[in-house]
């Protein structure tokens, strides 16, 4: 490709960052960086009324998350800034100046009311509903004398007639339509603003993108757009609309499917690595399509448009949860208690006294067990506090083992004197116990794992008592002993 590569990806801070959003936003910055071109940010904040600047924040935050990171737009600046369409009006302005001096734009003073009995009317008629072009033939005494009478109007696109307006999709293929099934498009509103279909071309045409990859959403914006390239007379960039995400039922991904902010995912504890491995996913796939788990070097040197589907793709959320836990399975636990802390830190109790290579410890110990973060709150919070409570059933047990009170404090002797607490002699000395007590081994692992942790179930307990230390697994099986069915 001779002419480097820009992408962008241009959020409406109408809401947070959207599932969909952090997919267009993955398949532009990939595209970017496989080409080694420029991926832009844009804000298209014209729309006053329901863009808000926490919304931006909440965009940019969900993108750190995932990390991307953009060579220009907000916070770092670029040749072709402003990168906020509210920034940007001067430029539209000269925009519109050019095309109304070469008589490309009308003013259409028709009210609501006339275009509301226009298409009354064309309904009725049962022909295409569009501006029938009433306001084109104004001459321009009589546009002069209705501005100054204080009359509101919009500034209208003077369609051509008979003319093709077609591109050849990267994903979708050749799309044609005619100037003629569209409208008189709208260039700027009764309040002086630029719309949303002139504003991105504008920008678009500014900001010298090359390839406008996007939700196929915004196919029926493209012959509108092309028009407008065509009035401005730039050349068109390449459009690559991509297929929606859809449901399980195949119907367009919505709240009623679960959660569709990316922020969501972040606080159920998904890793944002594996998040935007799935991600990727979603309607793309590598030269060798079994494979799923690729890192962001894979993704950039595998990312090409020719491999995205022109079908709908489907979020699965338990395929999420796999890639999440495939993820969590190969870091190391130095890397997996980093990622953990932030949830650790939740944890009444925490760090409990527990030093580093003991966090360290306990991080591997889940590093099988763990399919999102958040599932540490409630599988490891008993490291942090002793329990004062035991599960019902494990006590239960313990009462049928038969003097389980005395067979515990015997132990207690033993694990005072052991010379060493770490997992193997630990094993070692609680099986030489069990024999010489004529017990089962288990039956002596279950009372000391409800002591332990008060509960039934955590993982393997001589690897829980190293993490735990002498002193506190004395302390807590001494207590345990307190209560501990006789
Ligand atoms: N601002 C538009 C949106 O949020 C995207 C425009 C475009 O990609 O052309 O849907």
């Amino acid at each position: 490709m001779s002419t480097p590569v820009r992408v962008r990806f241009a959020p409406s801070p109408t809401g947070h960052l959207h599932v969909g959003g952090a997919r267009t936003a993955l398949f532009n910055w990939l595209f970017a960086r496989h080409y080694r071109g420029v991926f832009v940010l844009r804000i298209e904040d014209t729309d006053l009324e329901r863009s808000q600047e926490a919304y931006t924040k909440a965009i940019l935050d969900g993108l750190r998350w995932l990390g991307l990171d953009w060579d220009e737009g907000p916070d770092v600046g670029g040749p072709h800034g402003p990168y906020f369409q509210s920034q940007r009006e001067d430029r539209y302005r000269a925009a519109i100046e050019r095309l109304l001096h070469e008589g490309k734009l009308y003013h259409c003073f028709c009210t609501a009311e006339t275009l509301e009995a226009m298409r009354k009317d064309q309904a009725e008629r049962k022909v295409d509903i569009k501006y029938d072009g009433r306001c084109r033939a104004l001459d321009r005494a009589e546009v002069e004398r209705r501005i100054a009478a204080g009359e509101t109007f919009v500034l209208r696109l003077r369609r051509p007639e008979r003319e093709w307006v077609e591109w050849d999709d990267i994903t979708k293929g050749r799309l044609s339509f005619t100037s003629d099934q569209l409208d008189d498009l709208v260039v700027v509103k009764s309040d002086g603003m630029p719309t949303y279909n002139f504003a991105v071309v504008v920008d678009d045409i500014d900001m010298r993108i090359t390839h406008v990859i996007r939700g196929e959403d915004h196919i029926s914006n493209t012959p509108k757009q092309i028009l407008l390239y065509r009035a401005l007379g730039a050349p068109l960039p390449w459009f690559a609309h991509i297929p929606m995400i859809l449901g399980k039922d195949r119907a367009r991904l919505s709240k009623r499917h679960g959660a569709t902010s990316v922020v969501e995912y972040e606080k159920m504890g998904y890793d944002p690595e594996a998040f935007r491995n799935y991600l990727a996913l979603l309607g793309w796939a590598p030269t060798d399509h079994t494979r799923e788990i690729l890192s962001r070097d894979e993704l950039f040197a595998e990312f090409t448009l020719d491999r995205v589907s022109s079908h709908g793709a489907i979020f699965d959320l338990d395929k999420l949860t796999w890639m999440n836990a495939e993820y969590i399975k190969r870091f190391s636990p130095a890397t997996l208690l980093a990622k953990l802390r932030p949830w650790l830190a939740q944890i009444p109790g925490f760090p409990g006294g527990l030093d580093e290579p003991a966090l360290v410890k306990l991080a591997g110990l889940y590093r099988e067990r763990l399919k999102t973060y958040n599932e540490i709150l409630t599988m490891a919070d008993w490291f942090f506090t002793a329990p004062t409570t035991y599960d019902a059933k494990g006590l239960e047990k313990a009462a049928k083992i038969g003097g389980a009170r005395g067979l515990l404090n015997r132990l207690l002797e033993r694990l005072r004197a052991a010379p060493e607490f770490a997992e193997g002699p630990l094993e070692a000395l609680v099986r030489s116990f069990a024999e010489a007590e004529g017990r089962k081994f288990g039956d002596v692992v279950h009372l000391c794992r409800l002591g332990l942790s008060g509960r039934t179930a955590t993982p393997g307990l001589f690897e829980v008592m190293a993490v735990l230390g002498r002193d506190r697994c004395l302390a807590r099986l001494e207590r345990f002993a307190a209560v501990c069915p006789t």
